[in-house]
């Protein structure tokens, strides 16, 4: 893979303000960034060729999950100088890592209806001629940014591509989703580097249902997901804790429609928080959505950009209390200028934790009555979040 040019262009510009070598990106030794720990944000063109718009005559219908998602992020992002973090150009996933997820015969599938010119998976999941290089890339991106977290490379790191991962089944795609990158990474992680505990927050309004599915029977992906109820795909009922040896490793928290910062942010800090500070994972991944955000078309929830700000400083400011590195997966997010914003807090929060000096990463909210049943519910699998332990709000 060539080091990328000028010619080979973001709307933001060229990546890179170092450049890295060809073979750092085909055999992941990443040079030494010096003193300083990289927070990185991976990326690859072929998102942009991911074309999901319906052609009828000489009508175009737009799909909402369309590449103008990508270019405002990098817009938003290249004004505020990429705040700080190093571009990189994310590989393809390697076909194995890919298996451990996604059956063969299936990723095959895949593949040949996008060689054949693309169609629809669903009513809402279409490929095109590129989109199967764009799937690998997508999920490419959380694999190597889980490589760079686990090597020390990167302190904190965000895999910003399309198409999204998290309703992605095994077999099946769904919901725009045909790999589910933040499993991969996550399996990866487990599989490849032997990780004991990886936790997955999911904070897209859509619960992530094959998120929770893949991992339905294992103690060692804690997956915890806020998401808007009644929505699609209509899983994530508060009661599906997982089965087998996984049963209080899947978090579901469901919130009604209307919910905004004071209960997406509350249940962050006072029922996430606390659960990773009692599963001490090794790992933190979030399926980074923006679609609760109250510009979003798609759903009904209230969320700000501040309130995305405050989940991230939690996230992150806890994640450093662990020693449990943080990336972030983009998942959905369809109002433009808003995912730009969201996404940009994010990344401001992951590059400083605790944010401001003497702001540090206490809780910014009380606890909800929402986030309060959520800790009563879940107090027989996580004693430290019983009623006893909770802080007044
Ligand atoms: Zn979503």
């Amino acid at each position: 893979m060539p080091v990328r040019t000028g010619e080979d262009r973001f709307d933001g510009g060229p990546i890179g303000r170092r450049r890295f070598s060809s073979d750092l990106l085909l055999h992941g030794g990443p040079e030494r960034y010096g003193a300083r720990v990289a927070c990185v944000f991976l990326e690859h063109p072929a998102s942009l060729e991911h074309d999901t718009a319906a052609y009828r005559g000489q009508d175009v219908v737009m799909h909402p999950e369309h590449a103008r998602r990508i270019v405002a992020i990098e817009r938003e992002l290249s004004a505020r100088d990429w705040l700080g973090f190093e571009r990189l150009q994310a590989p393809a996933v390697d076909r194995s890592v890919l298996g451990a997820v996604h059956p063969e015969p299936y990723v095959a599938s895949i593949e040949r209806l996008c060689a054949s010119g693309g169609g629809y998976l669903d009513m809402d999941t279409v490929v095109s001629e590129r989109s199967f290089e764009a799937a690998l890339h997508s999920a490419g991106g959380a694999v190597r940014m889980v490589e760079l977290l686990l090597d020390g490379e990167a302190s904190a790191a965000f895999s910003s591509h399309r198409p999204p991962g998290h309703h992605a089944l095994p077999s099946q795609a769904m919901g725009f989703c045909l790999f589910n990158n933040i499993a991969v990474a996550a399996r990866y992680a487990l599989d490849a580097r032997h990780l004991e505990r990886v936790m997955i927050l999911d904070w897209d309004v859509h619960h992530g249902n094959g998120t929770n599915q893949i991992f339905h029977a294992s103690k060692q992906v804690l997956f915890v997901s806020i998401h808007q109820s009644p929505l699609f795909p209509g899983t994530g009922a508060a009661d599906d804790v997982g089965e087998g040896e996984g049963i209080g490793f899947t978090v579901n928290l469901p919130v009604p429609a209307g919910s905004g910062d004071e209960v997406w942010v509350s249940l962050v800090e006072h029922v996430v928080v606390p659960l990773a500070g009692a599963f001490e994972p090794q790992l933190v991944l979030i399926s980074a959505g923006y679609d609760a955000h109250r510009d979003d078309p798609l759903a009904d929830c209230s969320v700000t950009d501040e309130g995305f700000a405050a989940m991230a400083h939690a996230v992150a400011g806890a994640c450093e209390g662990l020693a449990a590195p943080v990336g972030g997966v983009l998942e959905g997010g369809y109002a433009l200028a808003s995912l730009g914003r969201s996404v940009a807090a994010t990344l401001q929060a992951f590059s400083r934790p605790t944010g401001d000096p003497g702001s540090a990463s206490a809780p910014k909210t009380g606890v909800a009555p929402i986030a309060r049943e959520a800790r009563d519910r879940l107090a027989q699998w996580w004693p430290q979040l019983g009623q006893r332990n909770a802080r007044p709000g």
